[in-house]
């Protein structure tokens, strides 16, 4: 087929490679001058990194990721550990791939490189799209500038939680501010006392209407920090917008020591933050020749380290759904088995990521204690999230 995918974020471009690899003639335009990805960390669970492997990009994401060995839910203060998650070679056993932390960069970057390598030509960037046209024969998209429109026989809407295909499609509505907001930091390690460094974990520091998120990246060379606190005013949803220390400072003050030694010591100007936004979910978001994918469909918070995990699944689901194993079925009704498949678990993802924002952020400690023991989020994430095969899963 011949398939346009706006958007070269980490979704639209899993889903170039994965459709190039079935022989799909792929065109990706983005609108951005450069290709890339902000300085932050991104997990990876063995759920997507199944897709990876099956890209070939095993090697290439393992030269810089971090295995860790743990998912551990501390109390804020005292550092009380809550409830564990074994990752490590536990998650690679049991579901069948590993669990990596990782650069977004270094992620963005392995996928690039498995498109171009399939057809160079294929990503087109400084290319807006800014509105959609589609017949019964094809879908034609317009762009900013000047540039020539494109036309295809189907559309992929892989163009983050301010989608215009999703105007195409699921009409106007626009993303909600979930009343939370996110810090990002990175540091290098060696700027942290020894005596005052994790073990290689990710550390999910739970507290009063705040939680912290600690990781390593580059052979556990950088430190992520990522913060979430609850917040009542709206603010800007931008991965680039640089806010005053003291504010960063002053949402962690009284944090286990081992938090306060990435906040004394981060850079004062990178410290940036942003508004987490996300959507009700919807079970219908094709037409005859669009569908959409990742952030345009299902934006969720990252409360579950997912968002990208999703998109990659997706991505992977939609090329079988477009292959030989649906032989027979028209277009349309391709598109509609890849939405059913993906709906449901798109939806638990975004729903139980918000149900992590209230028990993470649980004020009284006994409580939460309490919740976290009732949860036991180990159990079911074992269950249904990291066991999932998008390559192996019955489609109908
Ligand atoms: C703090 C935080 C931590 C997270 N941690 C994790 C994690 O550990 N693991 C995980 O799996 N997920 C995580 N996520 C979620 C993850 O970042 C997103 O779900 C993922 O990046 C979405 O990818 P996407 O390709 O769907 O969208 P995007 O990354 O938003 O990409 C959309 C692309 O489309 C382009 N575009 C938009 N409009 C147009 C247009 N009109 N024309 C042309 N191009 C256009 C944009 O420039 C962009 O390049 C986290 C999110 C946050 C906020």
């Amino acid at each position: 087929m011949d398939i346009v995918i706006i958007g070269a974020g980490l979704g639209g471009l899993a889903a170039a490679a994965c459709l190039l690899q079935r022989g799909h003639r792929v065109r990706v335009f983005e609108q951005a001058a450069q290709l890339g990805e902000v300085g932050a960390g991104i997990q990876m669970s063995a759920n997507a990194v199944k897709v990876l492997d099956h890209l070939g990009l095993r090697a290439q994401v393992e030269a810089t990721a971090v295995r860790p060995l743990a998912f551990e839910f501390r109390r804020y203060d005292s550092g009380e550990l809550l409830h564990r998650i074994p990752l490590g070679a536990a998650h690679e056993q049991a579901h069948g791939a590993p669990y990596f932390q990782l650069h977004r960069a270094d992620l963005h970057r392995a996928l690039q490189q498995a498109v171009q390598a399939l057809d160079p030509q294929a990503i087109s960037l400084e290319a807006r799209v800014a509105a959609i046209e589609e017949d019964s024969g094809s879908v034609t998209v317009h762009f900013d500038g000047g540039r020539p429109p494109a036309q295809a026989e189907l559309l992929v809407g892989a163009d983050g939680i301010r989608s215009v295909v999703r105007r195409h499609v699921v009409g106007v509505d626009r993303p909600r501010f979930t009343g939370q907001v996110a810090w990002r930091c990175l540091l290098p390690i060696e700027r942290i006392d020894p005596a005052l460094r994790t073990d290689i974990v990710s550390t999910i520091w739970c507290g009063p209407r705040n939680h912290a998120v600690m990781y390593y990246l580059r052979q556990a060379r950088v430190l992520n920090f990522v913060g979430c606190v609850e917040r009542d005013n709206d603010e800007e949803e931008s991965w680039t917008v640089r806010r005053p220390w003291s504010e960063l400072d002053e949402d962690y003050r009284g944090w286990h020591p081992q938090v306060r030694a990435v906040i004394d010591h981060v850079d004062r100007g990178e410290c940036f933050r942003w508004a987490l936004n996300n959507r009700e979910p919807v079970a219908d978001w094709s037409t005859v020749r669009c569908t959409m994918l990742g952030d345009a469909v299902h934006a969720t918070l990252p409360y579950m380290a997912q968002g990208a995990a999703m998109a990659i699944e997706d991505a992977a689901v939609l090329a079988r759904a477009l292959s030989d194993e649906l032989a027979g079925l028209p277009l349309a009704q391709r598109l509609q088995v890849y939405q059913r498949h993906r709906a449901p678990r798109t939806a638990r993802v975004v729903h139980e990521s918000s149900e992590m924002g209230e028990l993470y952020h649980l004020i009284d400690a006994a409580q939460m204690r309490q919740a976290f023991h009732d949860r036991d989020i180990a159990r079911s994430r074992n269950g249904w999230l990291y066991p999932y095969d998008p390559l192996g899963a019955a489609l109908v």
